[in-house]
């Protein structure tokens, strides 16, 4: 096992990572950049490494920076957490390079899932069933293109192939606006992701998100972990997640699980992954994969009692996976609300110093955040600021304890959307579940004040 590892990261899942690391007996090295400086969890760290100003760009998206941190402190491994360099395959490459273990799979791997359309393309071969769409990227034949959404059926959707967190999509539902489209989004995707090429994915109308969890080691054994709702979405961001999804049969789940777990060892998948699907009328459709630890990992780890963290450093380490798809169990019932520093109505941002930090506790509540009284939120970056988690025996009592775990929760200083939280979880449909992709933003244009 490692005996040092570099935490190529911030905030609450670097603190994640960090305590990962303790238990497994493991020094801990953060990186961090001037705004992170008095961070608690920076001085938490066994080692401690100034990597730049405040802006990413010149910090946590650093390369040369963190390689060089790893290098001084002896560390042997990174872990890069998510966002920032998280699915960079020249990172993992360098990394890999420099002679550190990259946390995560062979920069190959990130590659191909990175471009959505090879991604899709290597999901069909293994078997995963996908959107209907063009058969790889959209050529420059106008011809050829309509073509192609008379055969996909309106209303279709024109999606970037480098794209991600939601931008580079535009949906068209008239021949007469297709070639526009197409022309924009190449435009915006080239400006963007520095990668002009798009393809095309039949639009569905009402679909649920649902996401698969993965693990895998280097001897070619992978298991599936479940699957996740992800459907509360706000501008395609996720707000609550929760497992298992309400509603979906259960041989349903095995069926797609398996043919995930199938396709990891196909492609000789190593570390965590999410399978992201839409789901829609009982069918589930590859929309892309997430080569990283996920945002909305703990509900997972709660309903599976599996330490997704802890995994991920023991597979990276060459441990084998110490279990198999048969002794997954799924356990009761997760849901977890994410803690924006943002205005509750307006959504705008609200760094700051936060004045009070009081948060729930109490049986199957879980926090995981960085935050504490006096902590000044940076305006640098994401506004997630930290996540709630609870568990219980059935949804109903999941949804009963976040309920007392957002009356018990009191951030002054900054706005946070706790507010919303506590609406949607007496919200009727909400309660109901199944909720699809849409209907945070359409119960957010009718919501009074
Ligand atoms: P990103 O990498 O930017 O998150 P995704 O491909 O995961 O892009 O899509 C993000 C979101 O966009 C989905 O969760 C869904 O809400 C919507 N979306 C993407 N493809 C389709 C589609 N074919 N039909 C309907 N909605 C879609």
């Amino acid at each position: 096992m490692f005996k040092k590892i570099l935490i190529a990261n911030r905030g609450e899942i670097a603190l994640r990572v960090q305590r990962a690391c303790r238990e497994m007996g493991i020094k801990a090295v953060m990186v961090y950049s001037e705004a992170d400086r008095d961070a608690k969890y920076v001085r938490l760290a066994d080692e401690a490494v100034c990597i730049g100003p405040a802006p990413s760009a010149q910090s946590y998206l650093n390369m040369p920076a963190i390689i060089s941190a790893a290098e001084v402190t002896d560390a042997e491994a990174i872990h890069p957490g998510y966002g920032f360099l998280s699915e960079n395959a020249d990172f993992a490459e360098r990394v890999e390079k420099s002679g550190f273990t990259f946390i995560g799979p062979t920069p190959e791997s990130i590659r191909i899932m990175g471009d959505k359309v090879s991604a899709k393309q290597a999901m069909i071969r293994a078997g995963v069933p996908c959107v209907p769409g063009s058969e790889g990227a959209l050529p420059d034949d106008p011809v050829v293109i309509k073509r192609t959404a008379k055969a996909v059926g309106y209303p279709v959707i024109i999606k970037a192939a480098g794209g991600g967190g939601g931008r580079g999509m535009r949906v068209v539902h008239t021949e007469a606006a297709l070639l526009h489209a197409v022309q924009t989004t190449k435009a915006e995707a080239g400006a963007a992701f520095g990668n002009p090429e798009v393809y095309m994915e039949k639009f569905l109308q009402n679909p649920r998100h649902i996401e698969i969890q993965i693990l895998a080691d280097q001897h070619r054994n992978a298991v599936y972990l479940g699957e996740r709702d992800c459907s509360m979405q706000r501008r395609h961001q996720k707000v609550i997640e929760e497992a298992p999804a309400p509603g979906i049969p259960r041989r349903l789940i095995e069926k797609i699980g398996e043919r995930c777990a199938a396709a990891c060892k196909k492609i000789g998948y190593r570390g965590a992954g999410t399978f992201e699907f839409l789901y829609e009328n009982g069918e589930f459709y590859f929309i892309e994969m997430n080569t990283r630890v996920q945002v909305e990992h703990p509900v997972t780890e709660w309903i599976t009692g599996v330490d997704i963290v802890r995994t991920q450093i023991a597979v990276a380490a060459g441990e084998k996976l110490p279990f198999t798809q048969r002794q997954i169990q799924l356990r009761g019932h997760a849901i977890e609300c994410r803690v924006n520093a943002e205005d509750a109505y307006k959504f705008t941002p609200s760094p700051g110093r936060v004045t009070t930090w009081h948060m729930p506790g109490g049986p199957g509540v879980r926090v995981d955040s960085h935050v504490y009284a006096n902590y000044f939120v940076p305006p640098n970056y994401d506004s997630m600021i930290g996540k709630i988690i609870v568990h219980g025996d059935t949804r109903e009592q999941a949804l009963a304890r976040m309920r007392t775990a957002l009356a018990e929760t009191v951030i002054e200083g900054i706005q946070t959307n706790v507010p919303l939280h506590r609406e949607l979880m007496v919200d009727a449909s909400f309660v109901a579940g199944g909720t699809n992709i849409h209907y945070l933003e359409e119960w957010l244009s009718q919501r009074e004040r």
